[in-house]
C-alpha cells in the first residue's frame, strides 16, 4: 500500500508524536497501513449474556446484565475495595473494584442496569467479577450482535490508553480516512470463483464485525491473500529459473540396466521407483532439475541417490553427494563404495581430514573425469575442488546446509547447473514444504522396504532404570545392541560431558561384562570414527553417545535406542534419533526416558513418538507446538510474514490459494491482461519489501 497509507501515525488525530513513538517502538507500527494491519489476534464473543445462575469457573469472560442494588466500600488503606451488589431475576453477586474507586463509584447509582463483562470468580457462595468492564445498558446494546477485537499490546502502550480497546479506538479513526482508497488486490475472477469479499469490507469486518458469518468471510479473504501471493512469487520464481537455467540432458540409462540386471541387491520398493522416475524424467528433460525428496528414516534414499548418479554417469557426467558431517559422510562412502566397485567405477571420499597427498589425487582424477563419485562434507565447496563436468549434485539432510553453500556446488559447472537433488529425512507437512520449496519439486518416498517391524516405543521414568537396564540387558543377550542418547545441553559444553560421562560411567557398572562405545561432539574425527566403527562391527554392543548419531547412521544390528532426558528433546530430533534403529529384520525398540514431571508440551511429544511412528504426523504435531516460525528454514522464507494466515491451522485454504496462483500463472504466464493489473502491481510492491526471495531453494 503506497500514498495516503504511507502517512506516519503520528498525525491520526488521536495518536501525537509520544503515542507514535511508543506504538513505533513497541508494535512496529509506524504508518496508517501499519496500523490497518495490525490485525486483532481473537476476538471476544460479547452476542451471548449470563444470568448470574449460570456462570461456572471454568467460563472465560462472560456478559451478565444486573441491577445496583448498593454500593459499599470495604476495608482500609491498601486493602479498601469498592463492592457494588448486583442482581438479576436468578440471584446476586459482587462486582468489586481495587482501584480507581472513586472514579468507578461516581458511576453506580442504585437501580441503575449495567452490562458487566469479566471473568467470574466464586468466593465462598458468592459470585464475584474483580474489575469488569461496563457500560450502561442501552435498547441497541442489549440486542447487538457482537464480536470484539482483541488486539495485540504492551505493558507501556497500556499505560498510555493504547490498550485493546485504546487501539481500536484510534482504528475508528482512521478507517473512514482510508476506507475508499483501500485498493483491491485480487482480480474479481478470483474473487468470484472463491467467494471472496472485497478487501475494503474486509479490512472493516476485521476491525468492526458486524456479524460472525462477516467476520469469518473477512479472515478467510485475508487469509487468502496472503497465502496467494506467496505462492503467487514462489511459482513466478520457479518458472523464472527453469527458462534461465538449461539442464544439461542426462538420458542414457547404459548403467542403470546393468545395474538392474546384475547388482541391486533388494527389489526396490514402488516408493523408490516412482521417485526415480521423476527424476529421470527431469534429467533428460535439457532444463535443470531442482527436487526435493522426502523419506523418513529407513526408506531408502542412498539407494535413490545412487541410481540417480548412474543415470548422470551414463551420460559422461560425474556426480557427488555433500553430508553434513564427518560421520554421515563416512557412512554414505561405506555405503555407496560397495555398489560403485560393483559396477566398476572410481569413487573417493573428501573431508576435512582427507590427507593432503590423497586431496591431490582426488583434484587430478576429477578434472580428467577418472573419479565419477565424490562423496563428502563441506570440504567439497572449496574453490580447488573442480569437476570435469558435474552433472548431478546430491545433497543429504539439506536443512544443515546454507543456501548460500548450496549455491556454490551449482556454480561448480560452468557451462550447465548441475541437476540438484536434496535428501531430507525431516518430514515436513505439505502445507509448509509447498511454501518453504514452493520453487522445488517435491518427491516422497512414503513407503519402508517390506519385511520391517514398526519399531515399538515405549515411555518410562527415570525410577524405572532397573528395569530398563533389564530390557537392554535381555536383547543383548539375543545379539542385539544398544544406543543410549543424551541430549545436548546448549548453554554448556561441560555439562553436557558431565551429563554423557556420568551416564557412561553407570552404564559400564551396570554392564561391566558388555564393551562400550562412546561419541560426542568434543571428540576429534578419527576417534570418533573409531568409536563408531567398533559399533559397526559388533566390538562393542553398546554405543553411548549425545545427539551427533541423530542423523544418518546406520547400523542394521541395533535395535534398541534408550534417550535419556527425552522431555529435553524437540519432536523432530526424537524421531530422527529413534529412526536409528529399526533398520534391520528384528524387532526394535524405542525407550524414552524422562523424569516424572512433565511440562503440557513435553508430554504430548512424548505421547506422540509413543502413539506413531509416522513422519508425517509427527512434524504435523510439531508444526502445531512450535509454530511455524521455528522450524528450519522459515525464517528466510517469508512464512513469518504472515499476518493472520496461519499454515498450520489453515492447510486447506493454502492448498487453494496455491491452485488460484497456478491458474491465473497457466492462463496469463506474465500477468499482462490488464484485468490482472492489480495482482501484477502487488506483487512489484511486494518484491520490494519482501526478504530475499532468489534464495531460497
Ligand atoms: P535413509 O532413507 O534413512 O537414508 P537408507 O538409504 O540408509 O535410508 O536405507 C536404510 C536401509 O534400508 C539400508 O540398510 C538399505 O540398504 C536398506 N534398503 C533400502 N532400500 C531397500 C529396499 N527396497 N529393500 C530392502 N532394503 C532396502
Ligand atoms: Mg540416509
Amino acid at each position: 500500500m503506497s500514498g495516503i497509507f504511507d502517512t506516519r501515525i503520528e498525525f491520526l488525530k488521536g495518536v501525537g508524536p509520544q503515542k507514535a513513538e511508543l506504538l513505533n517502538k513497541e508494535l512496529n507500527i509506524f504508518t496508517y497501513g501499519d496500523l490497518l494491519q495490525h490485525y486483532p489476534f481473537r476476538y471476544e464473543d460479547r452476542t451471548k449474556f449470563f444470568k448470574i445462575r449460570e456462570l461456572t469457573e471454568e467460563q472465560e469472560n462472560v456478559q451478565v446484565i444486573a441491577r445496583i442494588k448498593s454500593v459499599e466500600l470495604v476495608g482500609t488503606g491498601g486493602k479498601k475495595r469498592l463492592v457494588a451488589h448486583v442482581f438479576d431475576e436468578t440471584g446476586e453477586m459482587e462486582m468489586t473494584w481495587f482501584k480507581g474507586i472513586q472514579w468507578v463509584q461516581k458511576k453506580l447509582p442504585a437501580g441503575a442496569v449495567y452490562i458487566f463483562f469479566g471473568k467470574p470468580a466464586q468466593y465462598g457462595r458468592k459470585w464475584s467479577i474483580a474489575h469488569p468492564e461496563m457500560e450502561p445498558i442501552t435498547a441497541a446494546n442489549e440486542k447487538r450482535n457482537h464480536f470484539q477485537p482483541v488486539y495485540s499490546t504492551t505493558e507501556k502502550l497500556r499505560a498510555r490508553f493504547l490498550d485493546s480497546k485504546g487501539i481500536s479506538k484510534i482504528l475508528e479513526q482512521l478507517l473512514p480516512l482510508v476506507y475508499s482508497q483501500i485498493p483491491e488486490t485480487l482480480s474479481p475472477e478470483i474473487m468470484h470463483q472463491y467467494q471472496l469479499l472485497g478487501k475494503q469490507e474486509a479490512i472493516r469486518q476485521i476491525h468492526f464485525p458486524t456479524s460472525p458469518e462477516l467476520l469469518n468471510r473477512a479472515r478467510k479473504r485475508l487469509k487468502f491473500e496472503e497465502f496467494f501471493y506467496l505462492q503467487l512469487r514462489l511459482l513466478m520464481l520457479k518458472v523464472a529459473r527453469t527458462e534461465k537455467f538449461r539442464g544439461q540432458a542426462l538420458g542414457n540409462t547404459d548403467l542403470l540396466t546393468d545395474f538392474y540386471k546384475n547388482h541391486i541387491p533388494f527389489e526396490l520398493t514402488n516408493a523408490q521407483k516412482r521417485v526415480i522416475r521423476e527424476s529421470f524424467a527431469d534429467m533428460k528433460s535439457g532444463k535443470q532439475m531442482n527436487r526435493l525428496i522426502q523419506g523418513d528414516v529407513g526408506s531408502g534414499k542412498t539407494m535413490v541417490a545412487f541410481i540417480c548418479m548412474l543415470i548422470a554417469i551414463s551420460s559422461g557426467a560425474q556426480a557427488c553427494l555433500m553430508a553434513p558431517t564427518e560421520i554421515l559422510a563416512n557412512q554414505h562412502y561405506e555405503g555407496l563404495k560397495e555398489y560403485a566397485e560393483m559396477m566398476g567405477l572410481k569413487i573417493a571420499l573428501l573431508t576435512g581430514s582427507t590427507k593432503k597427498s590423497d586431496r591431490k589425487v582426488i583434484h587430478t582424477d576429477l578434472l580428467s573425469g577418472e573419479l565419477k563419485i565424490l562423496i563428502g562434507t563441506h570440504a567439497l565447496l572449496e574453490d580447488v575442488v573442480q569437476f570435469r563436468n558435474l552433472g548431478l549434485a546430491i545433497v543429504d539432510e539439506q536443512h544443515r546446509f546454507g543456501v548460500a553453500q548450496r549455491a556454490k556446488l551449482w556454480a561448480k559447472n560452468e557451462e550447465f547447473m548441475p541437476h540438484v537433488l536434496v535428501m531430507t529425512a525431516t518430514p515436513i507437512p505439505r502445507t509448509l514444504a509447498m511454501t518453504l520449496y514452493g520453487d522445488l519439486d517435491v518427491s516422497v518416498i512414503d513407503e519402508l522396504p517390506a519385511g520391517r517391524k514398526p519399531i515399538q516405543t515405549v515411555h518410562r521414568y527415570d525410577k524405572d532404570r532397573l528395569k530398563v537396564f533389564g530390557f537392554i540387558n535381555q536383547e543383548i543377550q539375543k545379539g542385539r545392541q544398544v544406543y543410549i542418547v543424551y541430549p545436548l545441553i546448549e548453554e554448556s559444553e561441560t555439562l553436557n560431558l558431565k551429563n554423557l560421562m556420568d551416564g557412561y560411567e553407570s552404564i559400564a557398572r551396570a554392564f561391566p561384562q558388555y564393551h562400550l562405545s562412546i561419541v560426542h561432539g568434543g571428540m576429534k574425527a578419527e576417534d570418533k570414527d573409531l568409536e563408531m566403527q567398533r559399533f559397526v562391527k559388533g566390538q562393542t554392543q553398546i554405543m553411548v553417545a549425545t545427539t551427533v548419531i541423530e542423523v544418518g547412521v546406520n547400523v542394521p544390528n541395533a535395535s534398541v535406542m534408550i534417550i535419556e532426558n527425552a522431555e529435553r528433546f524437540g519432536l523432530s530430533q526424537l524421531h530422527q534419533l529413534r529412526g536409528r534403529v529399526g533398520r534391520g529384520a528384528e524387532q526394535s525398540y524405542c525407550v524414552l526416558m524422562s523424569k516424572y514431571e512433565l511440562s503440557k508440551d513435553s508430554r504430548i511429544r512424548l505421547e506422540t513418538m509413543v502413539r506413531t511412528n509416522d513422519g508425517f504426523e509427527i512434524a504435523d504435531v510439531d508444526l502445531r507446538l512450535r509454530g511455524p516460525g521455528d522450524l528450519m528454514g522459515t525464517q528466510q522464507s517469508g512464512v513469518t510474514d504472515l499476518l493472520i494466515a496461519d499454515l498450520s491451522k489453515d492447510a486447506p485454504l493454502l492448498t487453494l490459494a496455491r491452485d488460484a496462483a497456478q491458474q491465473l500463472l497457466f492462463n496469463d504466464p506474465e500477468l499482462a491482461r490488464p484485468e490482472h493489473s492489480s495482482i501484477l502491481r502487488q506483487v512489484k510492491q511486494q518484491k520490494k519489501t519482501a526478504v530475499n526471495w532468489s534464495r531460497i531453494s
